[in-house]
């Protein structure tokens, strides 16, 4: 039998000869628009701290203030003896903000996918989900053990057929639930939410919709896109994350009171992990309440501007037009990376998006806005993807 290091190195080769091999970069300063990565100062266009929260001061003194009173952890689980002010505090600050009953926090978005769909589907039942969503979601339909369809990105027409597909073979026991993101973290494009709340209804589905890039973004209160659509109603698990817009790290569910009961019993992520450290939920904590506040309003009006300055200054066509995530596909996996290298030797960090991430063959430069970016940090990322674009590379 080869040794362990034998088998993984013949692995490795393999990723690399694909040009899909990954590293870290460690980045000495931070998570902000100028950062230094690797000992070179780079504009960032890779971060999803779109509202630039993760470094405003009121955040960070919320988390350093919940260190002093409450310690730099949490000690346990959160129902062995974990569960400090800061999380309930957070948890009933989201449930308002949302405009839901309750609310439910996780160490992470990753795990609050696989908590919550493992703890609400088994073999009976049908999960139903598009193409194009996070890791995280296909991840939790695999495991949850229930029959997994997918349809094609955003195509109601496939959706349709599949629900059609499981009127047929459903019995009395068997629930059927349809997951999607609201805003696609790698496309930068809106599901139909209005046309999939109308089938969910016909066909008799639960729904659930993660809005971890929509949350702080969109709607009269920035609750998301289901906001801005009218449609919070129709969502019956609302899934989100702390560590974008929200600016600090974690995941969260809001919904019914039910269901938030629910999951603190059965949500195996939930129950047999310490809880999240009481400095990030109260970073985000801080995070809702400026999003909420006139403050909030203008972070948001700024990201808006700067949308429309890099769509306009670039003709990009890729994603919704509100979005701030906007994909340059590249296609070939040698081409994303060449590109991205062109833009750090530039000066600006947007790395390649490659196979696992997105599917092989569609690599691509993916560009993050936010709100902390200056008009002149755009213009300069503007007009170095113009000339990758163009082919006159320098
Ligand atoms: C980032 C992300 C997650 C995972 O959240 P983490 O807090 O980073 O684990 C889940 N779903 C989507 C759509 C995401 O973009």
């Amino acid at each position: 039998m080869s040794s362990l290091d034998d088998v993984l190195s013949g692995r490795l080769a393999e990723i690399q000869q694909a040009n899909l091999f990954r590293s870290l970069r460690p980045v000495d300063s931070p998570q902000q628009p100028h950062a230094i990565i690797g000992h070179h100062k780079v504009i960032n266009f890779s971060s999803n701290d779109y509202l630039g929260l993760t470094n405003h001061p009121k955040v960070k003194e919320a988390a350093t203030k919940a260190i002093q009173d409450f310690g730099a952890g949490s000690g346990a689980s959160r129902l062995i003896c974990g569960s400090l002010n800061p999380h309930h505090d957070l948890e009933k600050a989201i449930a308002q903000f949302k405009g839901t009953e309750g609310a439910l926090t996780f160490s992470s978005g990753y795990g609050t996918a696989i908590g919550t769909i493992t703890a609400l589907l088994s073999k009976e039942d049908i999960i139903i989900i598009d193409k194009l969503v996070h890791a995280s979601i296909v991840d939790a339909s695999r495991m949850c053990g229930a029959r997994l369809r997918v349809f094609a990105h955003n195509d109601m027409e496939d959706l349709r057929e599949i629900l059609q597909w499981c009127n047929r073979e459903r019995t009395e026991k068997t629930h059927v639930l349809i997951v999607t993101e609201s805003l696609f973290s790698m496309d930068g494009d809106f599901a139909p939410l209005a046309e999939i709340a109308v089938l969910k209804e016909k066909h008799n589905a639960w729904l659930m919709v993660d809005e971890a890039h929509a949350t702080g973004l969109f709607g009269k209160h920035r609750r998301g896109l289901a906001e801005k659509f009218g449609l919070s109603g129709a969502v019956d698990i609302q899934m989100g994350t702390l560590g974008k817009a929200i600016g600090s790290a974690g995941g969260f569910i809001a919904g019914s009171k039910t269901l938030i009961d629910y999951l603190i019993n059965r949500a195996r992520s939930f129950i047999f992990s310490t809880a999240p450290a009481p400095s990030a939920s109260a970073a985000a904590k801080a995070g809702l309440d400026i999003i909420s506040s006139p403050e909030g309003e203008k972070l948001l009006r700024t990201l808006r501007e700067r949308i429309e300055q890099f769509r306009s200054s670039t003709e990009a066509s890729g994603g919704t037009k509100d979005s701030p995530i906007v994909p340059f596909i590249l296609g070939d996996e040698s081409r994303a990376l060449a590109a991205a290298e062109q833009l750090f030797q530039q000066g600006i960090f947007a790395p390649a998006i490659r196979y696992p991430t997105v599917a092989k063959g569609t690599a691509r430069l993916r560009i993050t806005l936010s709100a902390s970016h200056s008009e002149d940090d755009v213009g300069k990322v503007a007009s170095a993807l113009l000339k990758i674009r163009a082919g006159h590379p320098n």
